[in-house]
């Protein structure tokens, strides 16, 4: 946001500032807890220059500045309810996908139900993680065990035997 702006809206960011602390509680960690309704994945909405957006986005912008197209903002503190912008960063989507693999939080990496069928689900968005986190290092064990999915899956991808189209997916968290 131009200084310009901000000055002429400043009054409005402040009052809006407080609306979002006031919809909060802290807690011993210093994450600013959103107290009011969050969403089935654990986000909270705020409205914001007149839409609705996540609430930690919303925090990112009020505090920290605007949120580049197609990037993510990304909790350092692993707590999806904090709205502290220093708590907050950004990262790509599959900068996002990776953090949330490495901290457990994938949905293949939840309990399985009775729908879900051995290495019936990689995505494309899966298979560029998967690259990623063995560039990184990871082995092929590992990351088969990420994503509940043979070596073989695995092993295939990273090859480029399959899911070489980039990922193209709209969703920004
Ligand atoms: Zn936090």
């Amino acid at each position: 946001m131009s200084g310009a702006v901000y000055f002429e809206m400043k009054e409005t960011i402040e009052v809006t500032r407080q609306r979002m602390i006031d919809r909060t509680n802290r807690d011993g960690n210093g994450c600013w807890n959103w107290n009011g309704g969050v969403n089935r994945h654990g986000y909270g909405h705020f409205y914001l220059f007149g839409k609705t957006m996540y609430a930690h986005r919303a925090s990112y912008v009020l505090f920290m500045g605007d949120i580049p197209d197609e990037m993510c903002v990304l909790h350092r503190c692993d707590n999806r309810k904090c709205v502290n912008p220093s708590h907050l960063f950004l990262g790509s989507r599959t900068e996002n996908f990776v953090d949330m693999i490495q901290k457990g939080r994938g949905w293949f990496q939840k309990p399985r139900n009775k729908n879900w069928h051995r290495g019936t689900k990689i995505t494309m968005e899966d298979a560029e993680a998967i690259r990623i986190l063995r560039k990184g290092g990871r082995t092929t064990t590992e990351i088969a065990r990420m994503f509940n999915v043979g070596k073989s899956t695995i092993k295939d991808v990273c090859s480029g035997h399959t899911w070489t189209t980039p990922v193209n997916d709209k969703r920004r968290m």
